[in-house]
């Protein structure tokens, strides 16, 4: 069959589309029942689980709970009631960290508007006024980055937390192997730790408030 042809079709067709639908719609013979509204069960069986793949995913709480609920216990559930108390404990940390900082905020703007500069002040109280206002801003930016840190370290001790826990379930995996997360901005401390370690030994991760170094698996001939 040519192009033509299968055009002809394609319009052929539309076009009975189009008077099928201009044509007044039939009334039903039987009548339409309503339809009954079914209360919405979740049948989760064991196999639908889905195990935590990620720090960073999130957690199916729909089917844990149901789970929880239902006195289904078994490896994919205690992995993933373990994500949760992870995910729960980096959200709190992260949540804690910003209403820190803006107290730490709101206090800063309060303190400044204290050095606020005046018409009537000469040369000199304008130096003193501009070199407090920059002390308290210096002072804001060092109480942030403490903040940070010690998110930054639950987020650290999380991370471990959840890389060796998945280490210990892969049976593939022999060692691991500490990384720095780069080679400018690693970490000075952990310089000593980079290297290969079989599973069960090594140094202790987070080696330090604020690490942000990496950890990878390691197989068989990689160690
Ligand atoms: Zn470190």
């Amino acid at each position: 069959m040519g192009i033509l042809d299968n055009m002809l079709k394609f319009f052929k067709s539309d076009s009975q589309t189009i008077s099928e639908n201009q044509s007044t719609p039939k009334e039903p013979k039987t009548a339409i029942e309503p339809r009954e509204q079914k209360p919405a069960v979740h049948l989760f069986k064991d196999e639908d689980l889905h195990i935590s793949d990620g720090l960073t995913r999130r957690l199916n709480v729909e089917k844990l709970e149901w789970c929880l609920i239902n006195g289904i216990d078994n490896k994919a559930v205690r992995a993933a009631v373990k994500e949760k108390e992870r995910n729960d404990k980096i959200q709190n940390a992260d949540n804690e960290f910003k209403a820190q900082r803006k107290i730490l905020h709101q206090n800063l703007r309060l303190e400044l508007s204290k050095y606020n500069l005046l018409r009537k002040d000469d040369a000199e109280i304008k130096k003193v006024k501009k070199s407090q206002k920059d002390l308290l801003r210096d002072e804001y930016r060092k109480k942030v980055d403490e903040l940070a840190i010690k998110r930054n370290t639950i987020f650290a001790q999380a991370y471990g937390d959840k890389f060796f826990y998945d280490l210990m379930l892969d049976e593939d995996a022999i060692g691991w192997e500490w990384n720095l997360s780069g080679a400018d901005s690693g970490c000075k401390i952990c310089k000593n730790n980079v290297g290969k370690y079989k599973k069960g030994t090594g140094p202790n991760f987070p080696a330090h408030d604020g690490c942000t170094c990496l950890l990878n698996s390691v197989y068989k001939g990689e160690l």
